[in-house]
């Protein structure tokens, strides 16, 4: 077994997903850029909660989780969003997380709605309960090349609470980044129309500066 696996190695060798290095799945300079802190930021009157500045180290785990399905990076993605849960101050009430949602493409391209994935490793970890409160009501593009009123259009009016999903307070929104704030403010916006009650936001890493 042993050997077969040192053969799969050299064959396959395991590469850091956050700098491509050979060795470890994550090499000890990417684990330190990868340290939880805690940073807060406010989008219109949402209070976003975050763990770490997003650089091109953060960027590359972001897409080893989102796009190659690499476990090693959730688990990463995970404890950031737990860690910044614990930091926030939301004890006196009563918080179910929602995930943001994912388009039906990335679904497809990934085989997972990612972020509906992370939540529900969070909820496992901690039992707080998840309502999959949101759904797009018409397709969004992809907002990575997109500048800031760009990703506003985008996102403005795109999501709807689901149906037979019942309204309720003290809801925490979880996504993975914050850039311009244009996707969780479109979110905040949905669930309050329906009669929601939004306490905020975590996100494992917050995108500075503003562009
Ligand atoms: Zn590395």
């Amino acid at each position: 077994m042993h050997v077969i696996h040192e053969l799969g190695q050299l064959i396959f060798p395991i590469r850091c997903f956050g700098c491509n290095k050979i060795g470890l799945s994550i090499c000890s300079t990417c684990r330190r850029e990868w340290h939880p802190h805690y940073y807060i930021r406010h989008i219109s009157s949402l209070k976003v909660h975050s763990a770490i500045i997003y650089s091109p180290t953060a960027s590359k785990i972001l897409l080893a989780a989102k796009e190659n399905g690499i476990k090693g990076a959730d688990v990463l993605i995970v404890e950031s969003i737990i860690h910044v849960l614990s930091q926030a101050d939301f004890s006196d009430l009563d918080i179910a997380l929602v995930p943001i949602p994912s388009s039906l493409l990335s679904k497809r391209r990934r085989g997972r709605g990612f972020i509906i994935d992370i939540v529900g490793q969070i909820a496992q970890q901690t039992s707080l309960p998840v309502i999959n409160a949101l759904e797009l009501a018409r397709p969004v593009r992809d907002q990575s090349g997109l500048h800031s009123a760009q990703r506003a259009k985008n996102m403005n009016g795109a999501m709807r609470l689901r149906a037979g999903v019942i309204p309720r307070a003290d809801l925490v929104l979880i996504d993975d980044v914050v850039t311009t704030g244009a996707t969780l403010r479109e979110a905040a916006r949905a669930l309050t129309a329906a009669g929601c009650h939004v306490v905020g936001s975590v996100t494992a890493c917050v995108a500075q500066p503003l562009r």
